[in-house]
């Protein structure tokens, strides 16, 4: 978990203002939700590996509670609440999970998500809008040189299925889920140590390569025909909205999340190496909190990540005005002044006077402060103030009522 000081917490607020604004452009609006649910509620379709990262925790009255480790199992669950809403409903978020996961590198226990749920389509323009969504995003906050992943879950299902391996199923998404961080060998390893034959295992690593997103389609009607047919109105759509630049399709690509049904994907962005974001479809998750099946989609995008990535890590918000004053007297004009600029839009500080002059020149040259506002007793009485610019490096007079 991480101190956010204010360089860091301005550079934050920035990519949450990037990011936000994408999203409302597309229509979604911003949910929060609180950090603390039912363990029950967390651990109801997280899969093995997931619900061991949960911040677990009994309150006073007993109760089994966790912290949220995403934002689409609270959101699945506040809208098992609204089902008359209507449908599609679009939300995102920016906001902080949790996992109980070993730190190192862009692997935090708390950090933040900025995603998207679209919820109620089973549409393949559902998918382009979403994956447009992510591009824009990644674009707007820096990255425009993503690289995002694509592949269905079915489409794996299908090719096991084939190979009389489904029943091998878990153990080869774990493999095929570190394909892009593992040599072959390890890979394959893992596939042959859960029992798969070494031949089927070496195929399957052979059979999950990458290829342009166009491909996509005939390579899965060759799986299955029906799937097939909706890549090709995906990518006809998402080929519309964003030219496809940045989009692949990659048979590896599982995800660790037990939720997902369809599509899923990963994003990179230039030469990061850790994913920035990751998403899919998951048709059967909100049925578990409201009863009734409802299609949806979503990504999140790690922000931590994505800063990293982009190299954005301060934003310097200096004072603008510094307020110099020699002694009590002067403070009336002082507060007056500040307040005239503070409610211009400035930020203005008066000096509590403790600082001789040159203190408060040294303190402001420190902070970054570009204007020195100087009243003594010599302006007082003539009415105007002393400003000194430090960016310039001028000095010059003003009186009080032209500020
Ligand atoms: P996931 O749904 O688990 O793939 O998470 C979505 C995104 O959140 C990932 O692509 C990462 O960018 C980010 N993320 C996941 N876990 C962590 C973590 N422990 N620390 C920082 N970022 C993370």
């Amino acid at each position: 978990m991480r101190d956010w000081l204010p360089p860091q917490f301005y550079a934050l607020k920035h990519m949450e203002d990037v990011l936000s604004r994408v999203a409302e452009s597309f229509g979604y609006r911003r949910v929060e939700t609180p950090v603390v649910e039912h363990f029950e509620v967390l651990a109801k379709k997280a899969g093995q590996e997931v619900i061991n990262e949960i911040y677990y925790f009994k309150d006073k009255a007993g109760r089994d509670l966790g912290l949220r480790f995403d934002m689409t199992v609270p959101v699945a669950r506040a809208l098992s609440y609204s089902l008359d809403m209507p449908r599609p409903v679009r939300w995102y978020y920016f906001t902080k999970v949790f996992r109980y996961d070993e730190p190192q590198h862009g692997r935090y226990r708390e950090f933040y998500q900025f995603g998207i749920e679209l919820v109620g389509s089973a549409s393949p323009r559902a998918e382009a809008e979403v994956l447009h969504v992510l591009a824009e995003s990644l674009s707007a906050a820096g990255a425009a040189d993503y690289v995002v992943k694509i592949n269905d879950r079915r489409a794996v299902d299908k090719m096991l299925e084939a190979l009389g391996l489904s029943a091998y199923r878990d153990v080869i998404y774990r493999a095929l889920d570190k394909k892009l961080k593992l040599p072959r060998e390890e890979v394959v390893a893992v596939m042959t140590s859960g029992g798969v034959p070494r031949d089927k295992a070496e195929k399957i690593y052979d059979m999950t390569s990458e290829m342009p997103l166009q491909e996509a389609a005939d390579h899965l009607t060759r799986l299955d025909q029906s799937l097939g047919a909706h890549y090709a109105k995906l990518v006809k759509y998402l080929d519309a909205s964003t030219g496809l630049g940045g989009f692949r399709f990659d048979m590896s690509i599982v995800r660790g999340l037990d939720y997902y049904t369809g599509i899923v994907f990963e994003a990179f962005a230039g030469e990061y190496k850790l994913a920035v974001g990751g998403g899919g479809r998951y048709d059967d998750l909100l049925e578990l909190y409201s009863g009734v099946k409802t299609p949806a989609l979503g990504f999140a995008i790690g922000v931590e990540r994505l800063m990293e990535a982009v190299g954005l890590h301060n934003v310097e918000k200096p004072l603008d005005y510094y307020i110099y004053i020699f002694d009590d007297e002067a403070y009336p004009q002082a507060a007056a002044v500040a307040k005239k600029l503070r409610s211009a839009g400035f930020s203005v500080a008066v000096e509590l006077g403790e600082k001789s002059l040159k203190e408060a020149f040294e303190y402001i040259l420190k902070i970054g402060t570009r204007y020195l506002i100087i009243i003594g007793k010599k302006e007082l009485e003539r009415g105007v103030v002393k400003i000194r610019d430090l960016q310039k490096r001028e000095e010059y007079e003003k009186p009080i009522n032209e500020l």
